[in-house]
């Protein structure tokens, strides 16, 4: 396993809170405890947590295994002997906040220089450097073809739509200020008119070839920030950069059957990329208001009918509310309050087709107040009741 340059940027010790003597042991159970605390199903929707998730769990990945702790360390030592620029020797992460995410700043610009790593050309230097760049993805020959294009960052927003349009899927428009590809250079950066032009440097490679002793050994443009393209005219608007945060409304098509929490990831709608690299993704988490009739159990409809005694004695057909109109119901003769009649495909449609139910549980309405004539029909009702043999309570607390 090689180091990866990834690394030069991070201290995967603080990002699991132990010492860089820490044993496997402890190193375990700190990563243990951290996973849990910031899993994402325990912090939904907090990105800051995911974000963190995502170090520890990189951190974990290189620590607990043996070989890549020791390479990781070696880095480390060789990182602290000072022979680099502008970092923090010991401290938390290498670099001092150059580039983010990467080692791409130019010499000078805070990251650290790779060609002072070589200074004095130690014989140890070698084995990390064949390692860092070799493994590295990007480096010489036939790998330095593509510039170093950072994708733009996801974006998180919601929306909160009513229960029936997320059951039949609706449109809805989200507004969303962030950053977007500038309109007026349409996001090369360049002054409309004038395109960007292939660096000369690098030619286009966002990278350039350094030798040192008999090692080769790429490291980032410096006169493109590794970006591969000059601009000679920047957009006024954007300074170069491609991006300008603006608000967008975006147009999002919801799926029938979405669920309440559930998440919905649109492709390319994040932040923008610099200068036209790809833009990150925006995901949508929907929140359902609850119906005044209908609840759902996953492509179920539930629905609490109110009925009369007289319409479970005697039977009935009543009208039910379906989510498109109504749908008459029979009800049979004799049936007991709490009783649950299923009706196929009057429920939420599938995704795959067809539907699910409509269940429909009757619920006695008992009468608070009667007139005399429906009192008098109750107590005669009654005593035909006691006289044809009835009694609720047989057979009950036995
Ligand atoms: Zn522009
Ligand atoms: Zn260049």
């Amino acid at each position: 396993m090689a180091p990866q340059r990834e690394w030069v940027d991070r201290d995967f010790y603080a990002d699991l809170g132990v010492s860089s003597d820490a044993t496997a042991d402890q190193i375990k159970k700190a990563y243990r405890k951290l996973a849990r605390e910031l899993h994402p199903d325990a912090n939904p929707g907090d990105t800051a947590a995911e974000e963190r998730f995502k170090r520890v769990s990189e951190a974990h990945s290189v620590l607990a295994d043996d070989a890549k702790r020791k390479e990781y360390d070696e880095m480390r030592k060789l990182m602290a002997s000072g022979r680099f620029r502008g970092g923090a020797p010991g401290g938390g992460g290498f670099s001092g906040g150059g580039s983010p995410g990467g080692f791409g700043g130019a010499p000078g610009a805070g990251g650290f220089d790779i060609g002072d790593l070589f200074g004095d050309g130690g014989a140890d230097v070698g084995d990390i450097f064949g390692g860092l760049f070799g493994g590295g993805g990007r480096s010489r020959g036939g790998a330095a073809s593509s510039p170093r294009q950072r994708r733009g960052n996801d974006l998180e927003t919601e929306t909160t739509l009513a229960f029936r349009d997320a059951v039949k899927g609706t449109t809805v428009q989200l507004r969303v200020t962030s950053p977007s590809p500038c309109t007026t250079c349409h996001g090369s950066g360049a002054k409309p008119g004038t395109s960007p032009r292939t660096c000369s440097t690098c030619r286009g490679s966002g990278f350039v070839s350094r030798n040192q002793g008999h090692f080769g050994f790429s490291e980032p443009c410096s006169d493109c920030q590794g970006t591969g393209t000059k601009i000679d005219d920047p957009c006024s608007d954007c300074s170069g950069s491609g991006i300008t945060v603006r608000p967008r409304t975006i147009n999002v098509r919801v799926p029938q059957g979405v669920e309440d929490g559930q998440r919905i990831r649109l492709a390319g709608q994040g932040e923008a990329g610099r200068r036209g690299a790809p833009s990150g993704d925006l995901y949508v988490t929907v929140h359902v208001n609850a119906d005044r009739v209908f609840t759902r159990i996953g492509n179920d409809l539930k629905v609490e009918l109110p009925v009369s005694i007289a319409e479970l004695v005697l039977g009935a057909t009543v009208s039910v509310p379906t989510l498109d109109s109504s749908v008459g119901v029979k009800i049979p003769a004799g049936t007991s309050d709490g009783r649950t009649l299923r009706l196929k495909g009057r429920g939420v449609p599938k995704r795959s087709g067809g539907a699910g139910d409509l269940l429909v549980t009757v619920k006695v309405a008992v009468p608070a107040k009667l007139d005399d004539a429906a009192l008098d029909a109750m107590r005669s009702y009654a005593a035909a009741e006691r006289s044809s043999g009835f009694d609720p309570r047989d057979g009950w607390a036995r």
